[in-house]
C-alpha cells in the first residue's frame, strides 16, 4: 500500500462579481470540488486531476454563495472583537443568553446575584465582594470562578434531567475550557462540558448535554447516534445552529 500523498496548497486569485478575491487552492486525493469559508477566507479543495479552468467555472457559479458567506464571516469577526470584555466595574457579559452586569461591592462579605429588573430594564447583576479599584485581571478571575461554579451546578442538573429520560448513566462530569470544543464523551462513561457554554441559553446548553449523553450509547456520529438525539430532542438542529452562530466572549 502506498502512503496517501499530502495535499498541496497554492494561493490563487479570481474576480467574482467585480471583486478581486484571493483564495487557497488545496489539491488532494478526493473526487469532488469543495468550498469552505473560515476565518482565513475561502479555501477550495479539488481533486488533483481537475483543470484550473473547471475550478474557475465552478467558482463563478458559486459567486453569490461565496460573497454572502465571506460577508457573514467578516461580521462574525467584528462580533468576536466586540465580545472582548473590558474588565472593570459595570462590565457586561452574556449569561444564560441574557446580559449580566458585573459590579464591585466592597460593602458585601460574599458574592450576591441580583435578578434582572424588567421594569427599569436593569440586567441581572453580579455583586462581587471585592474592593473598589480591583485590578482587571483579578476581576476577570473572580467572574470566571463564579461562572465555572454556575456551569457545574447547571450541567449536573441538566444531565440528571436528560440522562434519566435517555436511559443512560454518567460516571463523571468534568469541565473543560477549550476554545473550539463544547463537549466530549468517553467510553468509560465520563463527559466533559465546556464551562463557556454558560453564556448560552439553557436550551442551547441542553443540546450539548443530549449530544454527549447520546455518545454514551453510540460513540460515533452514525445514523443510529442521530436517531437517539432526535428521539430525545426533536428540535436539535435548530439548537445546534444557535450554538454555531453564537458569539462567546473572549476572556483574555
Ligand atoms: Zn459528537
Amino acid at each position: 500500500m502506498s502512503a496517501r500523498a499530502a495535499p498541496e496548497i497554492a494561493h490563487r486569485e479570481i474576480e467574482l462579481g467585480g471583486v478581486r478575491l484571493g483564495y487557497r487552492l488545496r489539491r488532494a486525493s478526493r473526487r469532488t470540488l469543495g468550498f469552505a469559508i473560515g476565518a482565513s477566507g475561502l479555501t477550495v479543495s479539488a481533486p488533483r486531476s481537475v483543470a484550473q479552468a473547471q475550478i474557475d467555472a465552478a467558482l463563478q457559479r458559486k459567486t453569490a454563495w461565496i460573497l454572502r458567506h465571506l460577508a457573514a464571516q467578516g461580521q462574525r469577526h467584528q462580533a468576536q472583537q466586540a465580545a472582548r470584555i473590558e474588565w472593570r466595574d459595570g462590565a457586561e457579559l452574556p449569561w444564560l443568553g441574557e446580559p449580566l452586569r458585573i459590579r464591585l461591592a466592597p460593602q458585601l462579605s460574599r458574592t450576591l446575584l441580583q435578578a434582572a429588573r424588567p421594569l427599569t430594564q436593569e440586567p441581572a447583576t453580579l455583586l462581587l465582594a471585592l474592593p473598589a479599584g480591583t485590578a482587571p485581571e483579578a476581576l476577570r478571575a473572580a467572574v470566571q470562578r463564579w461562572l465555572q461554579r454556575q456551569a457545574r451546578a447547571l450541567f449536573e442538573a441538566r444531565i440528571a434531567l436528560h440522562a434519566g429520560a435517555m436511559g443512560v448513566q454518567i460516571r463523571q462530569l468534568r469541565l473543560s475550557s477549550a476554545r473550539t470544543r463544547w463537549g466530549s464523551a468517553s467510553s468509560d462513561g465520563s463527559i466533559r462540558l465546556n464551562w463557556r457554554l454558560i453564556h448560552f441559553p439553557v436550551e442551547t446548553i441542553d443540546y450539548v448535554v443530549v449530544h454527549e449523553l447520546a455518545h454514551l450509547r453510540e460513540m460515533n456520529h452514525s445514523p443510529a447516534f442521530w436517531a437517539i438525539v432526535q428521539a430525545a430532542m426533536p428540535d436539535h438542529e435548530q439548537r445546534r445552529r444557535q450554538l454555531r452562530d453564537g458569539v462567546v466572549p473572549v476572556f483574555d
